[in-house]
């Protein structure tokens, strides 16, 4: 069941990516990308199963882009990921009847014993969250809410891409925080 829901999610990101390569546009602009203010979001329905994954620079969440290095820091730290991992920044219509069944959270920044030669890249850390449902009656998913700019002071816009019966693009600002799937 996991791989097939990470292969849905890939399958979701081949599809955003590939058009654009074609065209030969720059790659920099593509999905993922990395810019401050920015986060993009995929959600996967497929029949019970809803696929959820978050990447942001983690400067958007937290206010820094390394490890924890005060205790304040870890503190942010430990309220984001608790946050983000309970996935209650996410809104589903109860009809829907959905239910968290698994998370994954990679850390963002590099590990002990990594090499700093690249300064660059050090100065950089992208957050990525997996996020699984298993929803009883998918056909009341008709709308995502998220409740996240409030818990992410530098986070400006969030760029969804979902797919289910339809696929659609939205882009989420704190005054218009959801989208809506069709389901027909
Ligand atoms: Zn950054």
């Amino acid at each position: 069941m996991r791989v097939d829901s990470y292969r849905l999610v890939l399958a979701l990101y081949v599809a955003s990516i590939a058009p654009q390569a074609l065209a030969g546009t720059d790659t920099a602009q593509s999905h993922g990308a990395h810019v401050h203010g920015i986060a993009s979001l995929t959600f996967a329905l497929e029949q019970q199963q809803a696929e959820l994954m978050l990447e942001s620079p983690l400067v958007n969440l937290t206010g820094f882009e390394h490890a924890p290095r005060t205790a304040a820091e870890q503190a942010q730290w430990d309220k984001t990921r608790s946050l983000l991992q309970s996935g209650q920044w996410l809104q589903l219509p109860a009809a829907a009847q959905c239910r968290l069944v698994s998370h994954q959270l990679d850390q963002p920044w590099d590990t002990a014993g990594h090499s700093h030669a690249d300064q660059s890249h050090a100065d950089h850390a992208d957050l990525q969250l997996s996020l699984s449902y298993r929803c009883a009656v998918p056909q009341a998913l008709t709308q995502v809410a998220i409740d996240l700019f409030r818990h992410a002071a530098d986070l400006q816009q969030i760029d969804v891409q979902w797919v289910g019966m339809q696929q659609g693009a939205a882009t989420l600002t704190p005054a218009a925080a959801k989208f809506q799937l069709s389901q027909d």
